[in-house]
């Protein structure tokens, strides 16, 4: 996949994008799974204009928290694997233990090998993907200024604010008792 990219660089040197995320690899249906492609793809475009920028040859992910994924993590990602919404699956006694796992239980060890590779996720910085990402890229930073417009105008955060949101997210926000957005379930206690 990169030796073709490399024989297109008309450079001696290239450069890769790297950064890390303190969470497990999000599924690949998931806003979070899009979002971190954007970034990386605005990081990609940022680091292009500056003049002593040599061509990237792609973009590298770290997603930290799969080398040691916490129980929850440990039952999305069995979920995921049952849904078929993740993009590194996994095999033999890795799939075995995961999928036979009582969650009530103690969670399976899983394999170095497996965690590894869920742990990092290569996102090509294709000249098109780039101008997508940053098409998208204006359209969040625009709905993000009309919403800060509404809440400075008045019209209250509940209705300025158009979220998108996913359980994890929900279940750490302060908002979650009155947002009547939120997924999360816990300590739900919602204003009508
Ligand atoms: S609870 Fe509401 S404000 Fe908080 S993350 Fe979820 S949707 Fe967004």
């Amino acid at each position: 996949m990169f030796k073709e990219k490399i024989d297109e660089i008309d450079y001696p040197e290239y450069e890769i994008i790297v950064d890390y995320k303190g969470m497990k690899r999000p599924p690949v249906n998931s806003p979070s799974w899009q979002h971190h492609q954007w970034q990386i793809l605005t990081y990609s475009w940022l680091r292009s204009m500056q003049p002593e920028s040599r061509p990237v040859l792609t973009g590298i992910l770290f997603y930290l928290n799969e080398l040691s994924l916490f129980k929850e993590d440990l039952k999305l990602l069995k979920d995921e694997v049952q849904d078929g919404s993740t993009d590194i699956m996994p095999s033999a006694n890795d799939l075995n233990n995961l999928l036979k796992w009582n969650t009530k239980l103690k969670a399976p060890d899983l394999s170095e090998t497996f965690k590894n590779e869920r742990s990092i996720r290569f996102i090509m910085t294709e000249d098109k993907s780039i101008s997508n990402s940053l098409n998208e890229f204006d359209q969040v930073v625009a709905e993000i200024e009309n919403s800060i417009i509404c809440e400075v105008n008045g019209k209250g955060i509940k209705s300025s604010w158009n979220p998108n949101p996913e359980k994890r997210t929900c279940d750490a926000c302060d908002f979650r008792t009155f947002c009547k957005k939120s997924e999360s379930t816990k300590n739900v206690l919602r204003v009508p």
